[in-house]
Formats: structure tokens, C-alpha cells, sequence
């Protein structure tokens, strides 16, 4: 049994209290990883405060160094993380590889560079010289979710540090391993102690600590809506920064003119990539009438095609979903699809897993038709290998049906019309828009949501600006 330790001031330390962490393939405990609590949090806060003072006055490239050492003991030691991913996870092996690590490794890469090209702005007149200065805040928290723990992880962990702020980080209680061997590379590369600081533990009670405490200024925080509602909720009367990345229901617009290969074979990506397990994932999918039959007829086709299973075979394109809990929520959805007067035309029920997945937690990638735009089915977050398939007749009826939920993180277009492209990523309520792609990602772009997908944007300067406070300094040089 792996027993996972807190990281605070540079030390990797045991605790008493333990939480259970799962493998989803297999439906069974294989790790411990520390309940902490109030003492914890404070323990962590203290120290990073301490930490702050030398490391907000190293000059950027020397923190930089820090993280390019991290990034690349990342790379050293990828197959193993890999591996924990998966097995934490649940998501196919080749993916963790392929995705979740290297990008975890270039998160840290990439922001020790950019921190060198942040430069401060000026504006001078005959009299007056003002120049700007971007400078780190403090402590900062970072709360982070299971779907891609590494990879989110660090998204968050690496700008902060860059510019020279301290870090408190809580990943989630389900996927904790991976945030805890990050925590021994640290120390393997002699991060100075309490610049970064780990704090193991469930939402309700590390989380809620770090948002509520008055020493941490700023939350860095990606999850559900309803939590990041109470965040912002707890954050509010101490003035404290937030950037929330939250839920999403996104839709996924596809004309007859598209290239019906290439869209196709994108669609099925976008709806099942991680077992629908990404924010990003194209749950609502609105088809022009004209292509919808021969649609559904090829994207029912190459969802059965979709090996299911055992994560660690490489033919596996379905993993398992992250937990029970989790699974018997997307499955409940078949039930209020049906309710609703759905049809499911794939999938719809759990899927029994063989040899060591016989206890493990799969679901057959599922499509629904025949439901109305404004269902619950249509409205809610699922968050699984789950999506809807609705026929429309027209440019504005497909506008109206996508922006018609809550949320706003993200949505897709099929058109080889570029005049209807660019009209609609003017008009879809979307913090991105991808035409004839998705999930295509460059780290210098501003990523984030709108309405009840997010506050505020990571990602290239909209990072390292959310992690640095201006300060205007006016010199006068007159007579
Ligand atoms: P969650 O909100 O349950 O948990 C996210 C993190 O917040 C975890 O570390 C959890 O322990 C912590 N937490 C829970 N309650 C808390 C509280 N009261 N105070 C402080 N912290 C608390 O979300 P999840 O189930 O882990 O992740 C799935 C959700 O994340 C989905 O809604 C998904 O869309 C969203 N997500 C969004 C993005 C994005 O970039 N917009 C990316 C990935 C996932």
C-alpha cells in the first residue's frame, strides 16, 4: 500500500490521519494519502510567508532555473507518473503518456521562459517618467480537480512560482498521487523549503481552510461551478484575488459543408477523449438537418469501435471513470434522458471489465437523441462518455441552441464557410472557440470561461497578470 505524506517547508511529512485513494480499474483502495486540516493549512502558510522574502527577490531567471530542473526530473521519471496517473485515474495508459505528463513537464518549461519576456510597461512625458511594475503577491492557493491532476496541477503551480509568488497547493483528494511524487522531485532538486508547500486532504476541509485564510490573498481554483460558487462566496468579504475555472456543457456545431472525414473523426475525440472527463468535451452536438442521418449513421459506427477497459492495454480507448460515486451519477443521467422522451441510440449502461477490471468502474460511451434543447440532459454538466445528438435548420436556430445553457468554457465549429466561422466565434458565448478543430492548445493563449464556466483567464500573460499585482511609480524630472 502506497502511504502518500504532506509537503510543507521542504519536508515530506507522515501524518496519522488517512484517506483512501482508489484504483478505478480495479475498484480497490491502493493508497493512503494524509487527512489534513486546519493545522496543516497554517503550518503550510507559515512557511511559505517565510519562503516569500527570498524568493520574490531572485530575479526571474534564477526561479526559472528552479522549474526547468522540475520540468525535466518530470521527464526523467515520466514513465512512473504515467503509470500513477493511470492508476489513479483510470484513464488509458498511452494517454497519460502521450498527454498528461508531457504537459505537465512543459507547463514548467514553458513558464520559466515567459517569465523572462513579462516586462514592465512605461509612459513618459517632458516632465514625467511613470514605468509599471508587475510584483508577485504572497502565498498563493491552488485547488485543483481529478480529470487531469498532473497536468492541471501544475498549469497553476508553475506560473505562480514564476513570478515569484509561494505556493499552498491542494490537489484533489481523489487523484492525489501524482501531486505527491511532484512534492519528492522538489526535493530532489532542492527547491528552496516552503516556496511550495502540498497540503493533502478533502475540499470541505483543506480547501475550505486555504480559502478562508486571511494569509492567503490569492485562489487559483479549477473544479465544479457549485464549489467554485462557495469560493467566491468565502473569498469575497477578504477582497481576495480568485480565477475560477469551473463546468461546462459545450457545444459542438457541425454544417454540411464540413469535412465530414475529418470532423467525424474529431467529434468522436471531443465527445469520449478521457472518458468525457474533460471540461472541453463537446457534449452537445447540433448537426445541420441535411447530414444529420448519414451523421449519426458513421458517429455510432466509430464510437462501438472504441475498445473499452483495462487502461494499461494499449488498444484501450475507454478507461474506466474516476470513482462509484462519480459513476453511478453519469449513469443516473440515462435514467432522466429516458424520462425526458431521449433515445439511446449507443451505449447506456455500465460496462463489465475482465480479469483485474472485474470490480472496476466502466461506462459504454453513450449517445442520445430525440431530446429537446432545454432538458436537464442538455442543460447539466455530466461530465462522463456521454453526449446528445439534436438535428437543426438554420445558422441562428444552432446559435440559440448552443449559447441556450449556463455555461460558457468552450465550443466547436464545423464549417468550411468562413464567413459563418468567424460570425459564430464572434456570437458563441464561449471563453474559446475552435473552428474545424479541438482541444487545440498553444500555452501563450488565454484560456477560461465565461457566465457560469469562470472568472478571469490562465494561460500565457493572463497568468503571470493574475499572478502579479501592478504598481505604478511616477518619476518626476522637471525643473
Ligand atoms: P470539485 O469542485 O468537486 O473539486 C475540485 C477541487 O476543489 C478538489 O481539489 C476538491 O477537493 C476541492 N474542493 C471541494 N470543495 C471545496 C471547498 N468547499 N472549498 C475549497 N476547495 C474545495 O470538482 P471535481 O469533481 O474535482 O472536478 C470536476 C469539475 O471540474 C467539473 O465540473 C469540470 O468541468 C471542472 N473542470 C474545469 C476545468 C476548467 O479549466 N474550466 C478543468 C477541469 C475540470
Amino acid at each position: 500500500m502506497k502511504i502518500l505524506t504532506n509537503y510543507i517547508d521542504g519536508e515530506l511529512l507522515p501524518t496519522d490521519n488517512h484517506l483512501d485513494v482508489f484504483n478505478p480499474a480495479e475498484g480497490t483502495v491502493y493508497a493512503k494519502a494524509p487527512r489534513s486540516g486546519e493545522h496543516e493549512v497554517n503550518c503550510a502558510v507559515e512557511a511559505a510567508t517565510r519562503a516569500f522574502v527570498k524568493w520574490s527577490r531572485l530575479s526571474a531567471s534564477e526561479r526559472g532555473e528552479y522549474l526547468l530542473r522540475i520540468a525535466q526530473k518530470i521527464e526523467e521519471h515520466s514513465e512512473a507518473l504515467a503509470m500513477a496517473e493511470t492508476t489513479d485515474n483510470g484513464k488509458p495508459l498511452w494517454l497519460s503518456k502521450a498527454v498528461d505528463i508531457p504537459r505537465a513537464a512543459a507547463n514548467f518549461r514553458f513558464f520559466a521562459t515567459a517569465i523572462q519576456h513579462f516586462a514592465s510597461e512605461s509612459h513618459s512625458s517632458e516632465t514625467v517618467t511613470n514605468y509599471t511594475l508587475r510584483r508577485p503577491i504572497g502565498v498563493v492557493g491552488c485547488i485543483s480537480p481529478w480529470n487531469l491532476p498532473l497536468y492541471l496541477f501544475t498549469w497553476k503551480i508553475a506560473p505562480a512560482l514564476a513570478a515569484g509568488n509561494c505556493v499552498v497547493a491542494k490537489p484533489s483528494e481523489i487523484t492525489p498521487v501524482t501531486a505527491f511524487m511532484l512534492s519528492e522531485i522538489c526535493c530532489e532538486v532542492g527547491l528552496p523549503k516552503g516556496v511550495l508547500n502540498i497540503v493533502h486532504g478533502y475540499g470541505g476541509e483543506v480547501g475550505a481552510c486555504m480559502t478562508a485564510h486571511p494569509k492567503i490573498p490569492v485562489i487559483s481554483f479549477t473544479g465544479g461551478t457549485k464549489t467554485g460558487a462557495q469560493i467566491a462566496q468565502t473569498a469575497a468579504p477578504l477582497f481576495k484575488k480568485i480565477s475560477l475555472e469551473l463546468g461546462g456543457k459545450n457545444p459542438n456545431v457541425i454544417f454540411g459543408d464540413c469535412n465530414f472525414e475529418r470532423m467525424i473523426n474529431e467529434t468522436v475525440r471531443s465527445s469520449f477523449a478521457n472518458q468525457g472527463q474533460i471540461c472541453l468535451c463537446g457534449s452537445r452536438i447540433f448537426v445541420e438537418e441535411s447530414i444529420y442521418d448519414k451523421f449519426l449513421e458513421h458517429f455510432i459506427a466509430k464510437t462501438r469501435q472504441l475498445k473499452i477497459g483495462d487502461p494499461l492495454k494499449p488498444e484501450t480507448k475507454q478507461g474506466a471513470v474516476v470513482s462509484h460515486e462519480h459513476m453511478q451519477k453519469v449513469l443516473s443521467y440515462f435514467d432522466i434522458a429516458k424520462e425526458e422522451g431521449g433515445k439511446i441510440v449507443c451505449g447506456g449502461k455500465a460496462f463489465q471489465g475482465e480479469g483485474r477490471c472485474e470490480g472496476g468502474w466502466f461506462i459504454e460511451p453513450t449517445i442520445i437523441t430525440d431530446l429537446g434543447p432545454h432538458c436537464r440532459t442538455n442543460q447539466q454538466e455530466i461530465f462522463g462518455p456521454v453526449v446528445t445528438v439534436t438535428p437543426f435548420t438554420s445558422d441562428e436556430e444552432a446559435l440559440t441552441w448552443a449559447n441556450c445553457t449556463p455555461y460558457g468554457l468552450s465550443a466547436t465549429v464545423w464549417t468550411e464557410n468562413l464567413t459563418r466561422a468567424h460570425r459564430f466565434a464572434r456570437d458563441l458565448q464561449a471563453g474559446i472557440v475552435w473552428i474545424n478543430c479541438w482541444l487545440v492548445r498553444d500555452l501563450r493563449t488565454p484560456f477560461g470561461g465565461v457566465k457560469q464556466s469562470g472568472v478571469g483567464r490562465e494561460g500565457g500573460w493572463e497568468a503571470l497578470r493574475f499572478f502579479t499585482q501592478t504598481k505604478n511609480v511616477s518619476i518626476y524630472q522637471g525643473e
